[in-house]
């Protein structure tokens, strides 16, 4: 069983059931677990990482995202526009999809996203053009399993057309049989349950606004017989809101609760426009929210009430978000905006501390997973290594904790270990060509934009 010891950090965050932090010190990694944490004299072991002058951590948990979006950033004519007219004009250009494109942008976030110190990550495909193939989760799995990212992507949907009171074009929705089948299909070939599982399978129907309240329940159903997650966006816009009280005469959590959809094994992006006793609701019972700082920014959503849903036991956890409302798929920076976004609003501030636990283990959590998250003997071998070196954390080493949320350094690791194996060399993402990559999503993007025919 290969060994790797990561020796002498200038600090290392644990996340154990203390939270203890400790300078210097060591952590042992045996196969694909972390055997063993000290101080003093260290052991042995087939490789030796000295990690003088750097920040030792669990690796980051991102529990929202869209890959595919990466092949839409920044799209003019919408870099100014809010959620529902946004969605409107880029249906058109996702319509456009294809297997390669999904390969792609999912190679694009994933490297993105492991340098910036993401170990696990969620994604929410939802769109499955009519005329494009049907295994588009297949191919994010794919990149997923090449370049060696814990991942949990979650079968997205939908199902309510424009000509049916939905928001997307008919095109781009599948009918509930497809959306079941294919659920049943993904989860059968590819969930693994198992305690270090590299890969869990979750179903997402996309929102209220774009799938049926019958398919909300046949997840749910199908949830409860598989045992896997349910995950979907709530309360992100005063739209939304307006939505659910005109169509279902009801407000969205409200809405969410009629059809089964609240509960431990449920976590829903964004949770903006809740109320007090919607936020009990959530506590009560224990359904996650995964924070979009930047996204909620972009689209001028509004601000989340974290500190608030923080204080009354609500699960929470970090974001990124698609890559056309955030444009970026970097933890370390979503981690900081998530920090500075509440002092605009909240008497209650938000720590680095508080950020970084969401950012670790809130988001193995959410996940269903009890030994990702944590440094500690026996938990999973997901480690990052930030190096304070850099230019931007000059001056910052009072607080090396702090300075890693505070400062925007190069918002890169040096180092990333998932599952025991190295992902992150030196600063470099080991075993993909991302200028070829960078090259080729560019090609997809201009062709995706010019057959959609939209002059944006
Ligand atoms: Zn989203």
């Amino acid at each position: 069983m290969k060994s790797i010891l990561i020796k002498n950090p200038l600090l290392t965050i644990t996340m154990n059931s203390e939270y203890d932090n400790f300078e210097s010190g060591w952590v042992l990694i045996k196969g694909n677990k972390i055997d063993s944490v000290g101080t003093g004299k260290h052991p042995d072991a087939d490789m030796i990482i000295d990690a003088k002058g750097m920040v030792l951590l669990p690796g980051l948990v991102n529990t929202h995202h869209h890959m595919f979006q990466t092949l839409t950033r920044n799209l003019p004519g919408v870099q100014d526009a809010p959620l529902f007219p946004w969605l409107e004009a880029l249906y058109e250009v996702w319509g456009e999809l294809t297997e390669e494109a999904v390969f792609v942008s999912a190679q694009v976030a994933m490297a993105e996203l492991l340098l910036s110190g993401c170990t696990t990550t969620s994604d929410h495909l939802y769109l499955f053009p009519a005329a494009a193939s049907k295994h588009l989760i297949d191919k994010e799995i794919d990149a997923a399993l090449e370049i060696g990212i814990r991942f949990h992507p979650t079968r997205g949907s939908m199902s309510l057309g424009r000509s049916t009171g939905g928001l997307p074009p008919d095109s781009v929705i599948q009918t509930e049989e497809e959306i079941i089948d294919d659920s049943i299909r993904l989860i059968e070939k590819y969930h693994d349950p198992e305690p270090l599982s590299m890969l869990r399978v979750a179903l997402a129907p996309c929102s209220p606004f774009s799938v049926t309240a019958d398919l909300m329940k046949k997840s749910r159903e199908l949830a409860d017989k598989y045992h896997v997650r349910l995950h979907t966006h709530l309360a992100e816009s005063v739209d939304e809101e307006k939505y659910c009280l005109d169509n279902f005469g009801q407000r969205p959590l409200d809405f969410a609760e009629s059809l089964g959809w609240l509960g431990d094994d449920v976590w829903f992006a964004h949770g903006i426009h809740l109320n007090d006793k919607e936020i009990e609701k959530l506590s009560a019972t224990k359904t996650g929210i995964s924070h979009c700082a930047t996204s909620n920014m972009r689209l001028g959503s509004g601000i989340a009430p974290v500190a608030k849903m923080l204080d009354a036991g609500v699960p929470l956890s970090i974001g990124v978000d698609g890559s056309a409302s955030n444009d970026s798929s970097n933890m370390l920076n979503e981690l900081r905006q998530s920090m500075l976004l509440h002092r605009l609003k909240d008497d209650r501030w938000l720590s680095a501390a508080e950020v970084l636990r969401m950012g670790t283990l809130g988001g193995a959590e959410i996940l269903g997973r009890k030994n990702i998250g944590m440094i500690k003997p026996g938990a999973a071998a997901d480690v990052i290594l930030i190096d304070l070196s850099d230019i931007g954390y000059a001056g910052a080493k009072s607080d090396p904790l702090a300075s890693i949320i505070f400062c925007t350094g190069a918002q890169r690791v040096s180092w990333s270990i998932i599952n025991g194996k190295v992902i992150v060399e030196n600063g470099e993402l080991k075993g993909l060509n991302l200028k070829e990559i960078s090259v080729r999503a560019d090609e997809i993007s201009r062709d995706m934009i010019s057959r959609s025919n939209k002059i944006m």
